[in-house]
């Protein structure tokens, strides 16, 4: 039976790279030896390190500017770094508040320092992201801290604030979905495994400015600075993780970079956010339409009696990954980058069927 991967992280690999992996696996382009088995500090490795950072420099179009960071701890324990690093005494961090992982950051930086929501939309479940002129910004804040897409309830900014002080985003589900300016941020950061690649990795993309101004009294190794002056080679960095990552960006590239992977990404979307709006009688979306994600797609049934009967279904037709947030239940369809436009249409088709049997 054909398995359709939805999961929502970690979540569906681009195949050719899994295979190429396998083929290397064991013998590392004629080492005699695993890439898992070397010295960080090894010529191989080495290659592999600055292969990956360059191919992500070139495929997000990274200017000179912003430097890229391997570091671990996903994109939770950048929840605590970027507050013991930029949150400086006496100031305040806004926070925009558009789901659970906003709402972890933001938690987080208050156990460090001074906190302010930017932003909400929690009143209305979290269904949209604020508009600008729902935000209340203030150019005294130390950044501002957005999710730039909220993999739990399906929503996703389209277009960014402009302002004067440093926005960083949280980009850990949708990095590498879409062309994004990447000068407009001054830090970025992403757990690996939604669209990078395996978890173990995660990336930042820092502006060279904002690092010059860190927090110099923290612990070493939770100091961008101390990454950034040694090319994440402080201490052992994830070497297999950053491997698979430079695989996935070569993948990325060969299907056309950004710009090619979100148009796919648009295709696969709207073929299934159609399904539901043509039966919205049967299939209720969460989010509101001006705010709806190209990755993670939500959405209820009428009563959970049917969205039990429509996950167990679905799991018996070799769709995986289709519950939603154990937070929030429901229906998820993630549908990152790896996923095929064939399991979209094969999870369409699927849901046809179901409502008409329902
Ligand atoms: C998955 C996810 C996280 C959590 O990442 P970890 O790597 O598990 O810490 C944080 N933010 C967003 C937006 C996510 O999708």
């Amino acid at each position: 039976m054909a398995v359709y991967n939805f999961n929502a992280g970690p979540a569906a690999l681009p195949l050719p790279v899994l295979k190429k992996a396998q083929e290397e696996l064991v013998n590392f382009r004629g080492s005699g030896m695993s890439i898992m088995e070397m010295s960080h500090r090894s010529k191989a490795y080495d290659e592999v390190h600055n292969q990956a950072i360059q191919l992500l420099k070139e495929v997000m179009e990274i200017p000179d500017t912003h430097e890229v960071l391997f570091l671990q701890g996903g994109a939770s324990l950048q929840f605590a770094m970027v507050p013991m690093n930029f949150l400086h005494s006496g100031q305040k961090a806004g926070y925009v508040l558009t789901g659970s992982w906003s709402e972890k950051a933001k938690k987080e930086a208050d156990s460090i320092g001074q906190t302010e929501v930017a932003g909400s939309s929690k009143e209305n479940l979290y269904r949209h992201i604020p508009s600008n002129d729902e935000l209340q910004l203030s150019d005294e804040f130390a950044y501002l801290h957005v999710t730039s897409n909220n993999t739990i309830y399906g929503t996703q900014w389209h277009e960014f604030p402009h302002l004067s002080v440093p926005l960083i985003a949280d980009m850990s589900s949708d990095i590498l979905s879409r062309k994004i300016d990447v000068s407009q941020f001054s830090l970025v950061y992403a757990g690996a495994q939604k669209n990078l690649g395996p978890s173990g990795v995660t990336v930042v993309i820092a502006e060279k400015k904002l690092l010059e101004n860190a927090n110099k009294d923290i612990p070493k190794i939770l100091s961008y600075q101390t990454h950034s002056s040694s090319n994440s080679l402080y201490n052992t960095p994830p070497t297999y993780s950053i491997y698979m990552l430079s695989l996935v960006l070569e993948w990325s590239k060969e299907h056309g970079g950004l710009d090619g992977l979100q148009k796919q990404n648009e295709k696969k979307a709207d073929l299934i956010y159609q399904c539901l709006d043509e039966h919205s009688e049967f299939y209720l979306p969460h989010s509101r339409k001006d705010s709806r994600s190209l990755m993670n797609v939500t959405f209820n049934l009428q009563n959970e009696d049917l969205t039990k009967a429509f996950l167990k279904e679905a799991s018996e037709r070799g769709f995986t990954g289709l519950n939603g947030h154990r937070s929030i239940g429901g229906c998820r369809a993630s549908i990152y980058n790896a996923v095929p436009m064939e399991s979209c249409e094969a999870l369409v088709g699927f849901m046809e069927e179901f409502r008409k049997k329902h």
